[in-house]
C-alpha cells in the first residue's frame, strides 16, 4: 500500500517536472524562432486566463500582417545595457529547480527578479515626438492603487519604487497597496519593513479575506484622496513621464478613462520590451484582444502620439477621475476574483457618456506572467463575471454571445438588479449604439475574429 503511494507520488512528481521542463523548452524554442520578428504584446487579465482555457484567438500584435511596429526600438548597445542576462553574464539553466519552483509559484523567472532587486533602469520606449511634448502646468493629483495577491516580493517592490522614481512628487498624492489576503511570509513584516522608507506616500491595506481584484480595487479606491485614481498591477515598472499624459487626458475631460501602452516584461528574461501602439478590443466570446489602430486615428500633426480611441481597456492599468469613477458605479461588487470587469467598465464608460483612450506617450511595463493559482476557481469567476456583463449591457446582442457559448445560457450569475438600475439611472445608451458608433468592427465580425 505504502509502496503504491510512493510510486504514484514519484510518477506524479516526474510528470509535473517533465511537463514544466517541456513547457520551458517550448518557450525557448519559440523565443529563438521569433527572435528578430515583431514581439507580440501580452494583454492582461481576461486574455491571459482565457488563452489557457479556450482556443486562442489569433489577432494580436505581431500576428496581424502589417502591424504597426514602434519606430523607436532600443539599439543593440542600449539593449545590452539593460538585458539582465547579458549584464550579469548568466545563462538560463532550464533544469534549475529554483527556476521551475519560481515559475510554478509566481508565473515568471524569480531568479532574475531577485537579481534585479528593488529597482533597475528600463529603456525609454516612447516615440521621440513624446520628448518634445508639454503638458498642462497644473495637473490633478493621482492616487495609485496597486492590489496584490501572493505577489513576488521584488516585483512588487520594483512596482512601488518605479512609481516613486518616475512620478513628480507633487502629482503623486499616494500609493495605496491592497494586500488581498496573501499567504506568503515575505509579504508580511518584511514588506512592512521595506515600505518604511516610503512612509508618508505609501499606505498598505490588508484585506481580512480574499476579495478578488474587483472588490480589492474598490477597497483601495475608497481610501484614496487624490483627484485621479490610477489602478495598476503589482508586477509593473513605469516608464519616463508615464503619468503626465494620463492625467492631462483626464484633466481635459473628467469623463475620460486613460490607458497607457503596456510594454512587455518578458516572464523568462524580465527584459523590458517596447510594444506597438494598439487599441483594446474583444470578440463575441468576450475575450479581450489588442487590435490595429485605425489609420485615421493617427491623422493630424500629433500623428503617432495622438490619443487613440479604444473600444475597450485591458484592465490592468488605467487612470480615471475619482469622482467620475464613483458616479458611474465603480465596479460590479458581485463580480468575483478578476476577469470581465475590464470589459464591463469599458462598455459602461462608452455607453453612459464617457470616453476611453490609449495615450501613446504613456508607457508602463507589465510582466506578462503565466497564470498560477486555482484554474477552476478562476474560470468559474470569469464565467460569472462575463454573464453579469452580458445580462446587464448586451441587450438583444446577448444572443450573439450565447451562440458562441451555448453552454453558459443556464449558468447562474447572481442578482443583477442593482446594476440594471444603475444603467437606467445613468441614462446609458444601447449596445446597438456602442456597436454603431464605437466598435462597428465587432458587429461585422463572427465568432473568434
Ligand atoms: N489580484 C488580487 N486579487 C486576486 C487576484 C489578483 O489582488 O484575487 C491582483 C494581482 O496580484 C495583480 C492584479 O490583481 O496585481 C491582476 O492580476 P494578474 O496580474 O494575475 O492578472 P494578469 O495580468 O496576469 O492577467
Ligand atoms: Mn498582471
Amino acid at each position: 500500500m505504502m509502496r503504491n503511494v510512493i510510486v504514484q507520488f514519484l510518477l506524479c512528481g516526474s510528470l509535473i517536472f517533465g511537463t514544466w521542463t517541456a513547457l520551458l523548452c517550448v518557450y525557448f524554442y519559440h523565443d529563438q524562432e521569433s527572435h528578430g520578428q515583431v514581439e507580440s504584446q501580452e494583454p492582461t487579465s481576461v486574455w491571459s486566463l482565457e488563452k489557457r482555457l479556450q482556443p486562442p484567438i489569433i489577432h494580436g500584435p505581431g500576428q496581424t500582417p502589417g502591424y504597426p511596429v514602434p519606430e523607436e526600438r532600443p539599439s543593440e548597445n542600449e539593449t545590452k545595457e539593460w538585458n539582465p542576462f547579458l549584464k550579469s553574464g548568466k545563462h538560463v539553466k532550464l533544469m534549475d529547480p529554483e527556476l521551475l519552483h519560481g515559475f510554478m509559484k509566481y508565473g515568471f523567472n524569480t531568479m532574475i527578479s531577485k537579481n534585479l532587486g528593488k529597482a533597475r533602469p528600463v529603456p525609454d520606449t516612447r516615440h521621440k515626438m513624446c520628448h518634445q511634448k508639454h503638458y498642462l502646468a497644473k495637473l490633478p493629483t493621482a492616487s495609485v492603487v496597486i492590489c496584490f495577491h501572493n505577489e513576488e516580493f521584488n516585483a512588487l517592490l520594483r512596482t512601488v519604487s518605479s512609481v516613486m522614481s518616475f512620478t513628480p512628487h507633487q502629482l503623486l498624492e499616494e500609493i495605496i497597496l491592497v494586500d488581498d489576503m496573501s499567504k506568503f511570509d515575505d509579504l508580511k513584516e518584511k514588506l512592512d519593513c521595506h515600505l518604511e522608507k516610503f512612509r508618508g506616500k505609501v499606505t498598505l491595506v490588508r484585506n481580512q479575506r480574499r476579495e478578488g481584484l474587483v472588490r480589492a480595487r474598490m477597497i483601495g479606491a475608497a481610501r484614496a484622496s487624490g483627484d485621479v485614481l490610477v489602478f495598476m498591477d503589482s508586477h509593473c515598472e513605469v516608464n519616463r513621464m508615464w503619468l503626465e499624459p494620463l492625467l492631462e487626458a483626464v484633466a481635459k475631460n473628467r469623463r475620460v478613462a486613460a490607458c497607457p501602452i503596456l510594454d512587455v516584461i518578458d516572464p523568462m528574461t524580465l527584459e523590458y520590451q517596447p510594444s506597438p501602439v494598439v487599441r483594446g478590443a474583444f470578440n463575441w466570446h468576450l475575450q479581450f484582444k489588442w487590435d490595429n489602430v485605425l489609420s485615421y486615428e493617427m491623422d493630424g500633426p500629433e500623428g503617432p502620439i495622438k490619443p487613440i480611441r479604444s473600444p475597450a481597456m485591458s484592465g490592468g492599468i488605467f487612470a480615471i477621475n475619482r469622482h467620475y469613477f464613483n458616479e458611474i458605479g465603480q465596479y460590479d461588487k458581485d463580480m468575483n476574483l478578476w476577469g470581465g470587469e475590464n470589459l464591463e467598465l469599458s462598455l459602461r464608460i462608452w455607453m453612459c457618456g464617457g470616453q476611453l483612450f490609449v495615450l501613446p506617450c504613456s508607457r508602463v511595463g507589465h510582466i506578462a506572467k503565466h497564470s498560477t493559482g486555482n484554474r477552476t476557481e478562476l474560470f468559474r469567476a470569469l464565467v460569472r463575471n462575463n454573464l453579469r456583463l452580458v445580462h446587464v449591457w448586451l441587450d438583444e446582442y446577448k444572443e450573439k454571445f450565447f451562440l458562441q457559448r451555448p453552454g453558459l445560457k443556464s449558468v447562474p450569475y447572481g442578482n443583477i438588479s442593482e446594476r440594471v438600475e444603475l444603467r437606467k439611472r445613468l441614462g446609458c445608451k444601447s449596445f446597438q449604439w456602442y456597436l454603431d458608433t464605437i466598435f462597428p468592427e465587432l458587429e461585422a465580425s463572427k465568432g473568434n475574429q
